[in-house]
Order: structure tokens, then sequence, then C-alpha cells
């Protein structure tokens, strides 16, 4: 349930209503909002009676909140949450682009790629340092040698650096080089790491699990929201089903249902979708008219020679034309004099 205070109430009324929650054996959670608080109830074990709250001095209505998640609900944060990073916003008024290789491979890799993304527009770079492969004698990430090279870029390029952290081990070292810290499609509902990333000043970047329902997405943010880290980005990949024409199938229908449900910001990644170098480009302009916040694309210069996803990675000069697209179909959307956002 949901408690929304008058615009005008006063701090005593919202400790009452706080400490009336609590008697109750529940956890109140207020939420400040641009002109009113509202308080969340959390971990209730049965049904919570509204007429408990709606009478006590300051309370404006209660709003019983039927999904299973709260934090991350719309109900709960009318507004979209915008994500700084930087001076790059993500979930603002402009979509933001993350780009980049899908591993770190080397040094001059790395360098020559974001050279490429960072002339053509990209906001913020991309690059695995620990890769999560099927196969395990597959190449499996240079590691903190890579995290060591995605920093370089940072500082050479200024482009702010996601990656993935693939276990609770390495968490605390992804999080000192990560400006964003991404959680990949086969560990949403690793519970342990997500509460570990709930703990974590930076923001996360959220994958669906390839056979997770917008639900099940829903509150794998929630496990992250509850431990108090409010800055997720939720990125749609792609599900498996029995299509073959693709490595997975790209469901865009995702991207309206999370915006209505949830103030998070969503992006999309059409290359984990897609499989192939061919499908990125209309995947990612169908995902930005379709209201995706932005886009996470994999790049590479020299494809053929990747260690990994090189058939689903644009060339530069693809990649490039994409970000044009992007900003004629954002300008489309959002008329007006304002200027796109540039990258830093
Ligand atoms: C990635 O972005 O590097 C990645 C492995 O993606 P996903 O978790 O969506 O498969
Ligand atoms: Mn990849």
């Amino acid at each position: 349930m949901l408690i929304v205070m008058h615009k005008n109430a006063a701090r005593a009324e919202v400790d009452n209503v706080v400490a009336a929650v609590e008697a109750r054996g529940c956890t109140a959670r207020p939420i400040p909002g641009g002109d009113r608080v509202s308080i969340a109830i959390l971990y209730n074990q049965g049904a919570v009676e509204p007429g408990w709250f709606s009478g006590m001095p300051g309370v404006k209505e209660t709003i019983a909140v039927t999904r299973p998640y709260k934090l991350v609900s719309r109900e709960m944060h009318p507004h979209d949450t915008v994500i700084r990073v930087g001076n790059i916003e993500i979930g603002g008024r402009y979509p933001v682009i993350m780009a980049g290789p899908c591993a770190v491979e080397s040094r001059d890799q790395a360098m020559t790629i974001a050279g490429h993304v960072k002339k053509a527009g990209a906001h913020i770079f991309r690059g695995g340092a620990f890769k999560p492969r099927t196969s395990p004698y597959s190449f499996q990430g240079m590691e903190e040698e890579g995290l060591k090279v995605l920093a370089e870029v940072r500082g050479r390029f200024d482009l702010p650096i996601v990656t993935e952290v693939m276990d609770i081990a390495h968490f605390d070292m992804v999080e000192a080089y990560a400006d964003i810290i991404q959680i990949g499609t086969r560990n949403m509902q690793n519970f342990s790491l997500l509460k570990r990333a709930g703990e974590s000043e930076k923001p996360v970047l959220l994958k669906r699990g390839m056979s997770a329902t917008v639900d099940e997405w829903l509150m794998a943010a929630e496990y992250i929201m509850s431990r108090g880290n409010t800055g997720i980005i939720l990125c749609e990949r792609g599900i498996r089903t029995f299509v073959r024409h693709s490595r997975n199938t790209l469901d865009l229908s995702a991207v309206p249902v999370v915006r209505r449900e949830s103030h998070l910001p969503v992006i999309v990644d059409p290359s984990h979708a897609a499989g192939f170098r061919d499908q990125v480009m209309p995947l990612a302009r169908a995902a930005c008219a379709a209201g995706a916040q932005g886009l996470m694309v994999e790049v590479h210069h020299a494809p053929e020679t990747a260690v990994s996803d090189g058939a689903q990675s644009l060339l530069p000069d693809q990649f490039a034309r994409l970000c044009k697209d992007i900003r004629a179909i954002s300008r489309i959307l959002e008329p007006g004099p304002g200027k796109e956002q540039v990258a830093p």
C-alpha cells in the first residue's frame, strides 16, 4: 500500500504515520516527491487495511498497490527517474547511446573502437572484462586488465564506462572501475548479486533475463532498490523463443509496458536480441520509436577477428549512420527547439 500525504502535511504528521505503520509490524519507507511525501508500506505479511491510516492527520489518500513490485512502480513515483552519470542523463529527454565491443580484447582494440563510437556521438562506452560464455573453453574476459583498459578509455575519450559484473567475488573490483555496473541476462535472478548491487552507490544496468516475464524483471529491480540503490536502468535484450532467424526475439512490447508500470529508464540492446548485424539497425530504430530511452549497441572495427559476438557487431560506419537515425527519430518524437544530448 502507498499512503499519499497532503502537500502541506507537517513533518510530525509524516513521522506519526511512519510510527503507525511500524506499530503494525510493517516497514514504512517515506518517498519524497516533487511536492508531497508518499509512504510505502513494505514487507507486510498479510493484507493492509486502508482504514488503519486513511483518517490520520496529513493523509490525503491510500492507494492499494496490487502489483508485486512497489518501489520501482510508477504508482509509487509518478515521474520518470532520470539517472545522471557525469553530464549524461539516462531517462531524460534524449536517448542515451551506449556502444563498444562485446569484450575488451586488448588496449588497442578498445581504444580504436572508443575513437569510432565517440566520433559518431556515443555517450557511454561498453565492454566486458568478465564475460559470461556458454562454453568454459571460450575467452572469459581480460578481468582486471580489461577494467584498467576501460578506465583508460574513460580518461582519454571522456566516456563513462558500463561493464558487467558476473559474481559477488568481483563486485568490489568492478564497482571501483565502472561508472555503471551491468548485471547480465544470465544473472537477472542471482539474488545475492542483486542485493549487493542494491548496496552500491553506482547505477546498475539490469538486463532482462532471457526467459523472464516483465514482472520477474521488475521484481529483480525491486531487489536492488529495496537495498537503497535507486539508480537502475532496465535493458530489454531479447527473449528466447522458438525462432531461428535471430539469436533471441526482441520484445519491443515490453518497452511501453515497462514505461507504464515503472518510473525507471528502459533502454534496448538490439545486438544481443538480433545476433546478426543486418538486424541491429532496424531493431534499434524501432526501439527508439517505441519509447526506449536509449540503446546499448555492440560495435567492432574488425568483427571477423572479434573473440565474441563479431556477427552481431556493427561496423563503425554503420554505427555512425545509426546514431544519425536515432537523433532524427528523437527529433520527430520530441519536436521543439531543444538540442540533443551531446557526448561529453
Ligand atoms: C553483454 O552485454 O555483454 C551481454 C553478455 O549481454 P546479455 O547479458 O544480454 O547476454
Ligand atoms: Mn556480446
